[in-house]
């Protein structure tokens, strides 16, 4: 469930991985987290174990999975990657988990979407490094269980509320990471274009990243388009006057909105009376996928105060109201 990356050309996909930090000292941001990480990272070498299992959460494209193979690589270790939706069969588990070498990372991504059959079979996998195989089917079923090599699992899930606790319980390490401030992803932007070797003044740099929803993946995304803008329009150099001139053509407001951000906050405020307004009728209305609306679009809009999560549903802000230019009503009695 990517937006973003389903709308990525090959080529863009290539330039993605391209501009993927691969250390610890490459990754900007999340301080807190990677301070953490890097001492237990640095105790579980010294003690020539396998990491503790981690789970990392939060929104799309602050860097799980770039965090997931910064872990292999500091580990010095290989790294299977796969998503909680394509593990259909606990079979298809056994196969991933049998070929694991010891303290190589399993990245599982979308982990909440694991099926429940799936799930309880990793626990022991997780637990004691041991599974049951069935060998044969009909009368002459038998399960045997078989070791593993200690391996460290990688959860990344965009809604840790829908982990079970079983699962939960089972990561010794649980990283929460959180939207970047526009510094930060100014930073990013000029290690991206340096690497695309794409001229850019600090204040162009700092006029995408303060209009990238906090996300380094918009922010690169951004860059790459304003690339083609300052290539075509310009004379290949990004300042701010082409970084503002591509961002209006993207439709990326001032505020670092985008087209359904904006959509979202118009209807509940023309359709709704500004809400409270529950989640499904706010995607038909806006004909976008409810899981989409939760886990890319919300999280955001209530981080910048745009939208206040009630027990009745989601209702604008006045900060809303001013954004869009419409007049707020006030508290109304609701
Ligand atoms: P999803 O869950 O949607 O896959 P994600 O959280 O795993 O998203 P990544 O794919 O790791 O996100 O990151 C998206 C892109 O953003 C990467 O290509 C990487 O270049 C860049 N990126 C992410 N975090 C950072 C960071 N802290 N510093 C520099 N670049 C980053």
């Amino acid at each position: 469930l990517d937006p973003e990356a389903s709308n990525l050309t090959p080529t863009d996909r290539d330039i993605e991985r391209v501009l993927r930090p691969q250390a610890f000292e490459d990754f900007t941001g999340q301080e807190k987290v990677m301070e953490n990480l890097k001492i237990f990272v640095q105790a579980a070498k010294l003690r020539g174990e396998a990491l503790d299992h981690v789970l990392l959460h939060g929104p799309p494209g602050l860097g799980k999975t770039t965090l997931s193979h910064i872990i292999a690589n500091e580990m010095a270790t290989g790294i299977k990657v796969t998503s909680g939706p394509v593990l259909d069969k606990p079979g298809d588990l056994a196969g991933l988990l049998t070929g694991l070498d010891e303290g190589d990372i399993l990245f599982i991504d979308e982990i909440h979407r694991l099926s429940p059959l799936v799930e309880e079979y990793l626990y022991s996998a997780m637990e004691d490094f041991k599974i049951d195989i069935m060998l044969e089917t009909g009368p002459n079923a038998r399960s045997v269980q078989i070791s593993l090599n200690p391996f460290t699992l990688v959860g990344a899930t965009t809604r840790s509320g829908l982990l079970t606790a079983p699962l939960r319980a089972r990561f010794g390490i649980n990283a929460r990471l959180a939207y970047y401030d526009a510094k930060l992803l100014t930073t990013i932007v000029l290690r991206s274009s340096d690497i695309l070797k794409t001229p850019i003044s600090d204040e162009g740099a700092y006029e995408i990243a303060r209009r990238s929803r906090g996300t380094p993946r918009i922010a690169n995304a951004l860059l790459r388009r304003t690339r083609d803008f300052a290539q075509i329009k310009g004379n290949g150099n990004i300042d701010t006057e082409i970084a503002r001139y591509a961002l209006n053509a993207l439709n990326v407001d001032e505020h670092g909105l985008d087209e359904m951000d904006n959509k979202i906050l118009v209807t509940i405020i023309d359709k709704f009376k500004g809400g409270p307004v529950g989640l499904k009728t706010i995607a038909t209305a806006v004909g976008e996928d409810e899981g989409t609306i939760e886990e890319v679009y919300e999280p955001f809009l209530i981080q910048e105060g745009y939208i206040m999560r009630t027990s009745r549903g989601r209702e604008v802000t006045e900060a809303a109201y001013k954004h869009l230019k419409k007049n707020y009503p006030g508290q109304t009695g609701k």
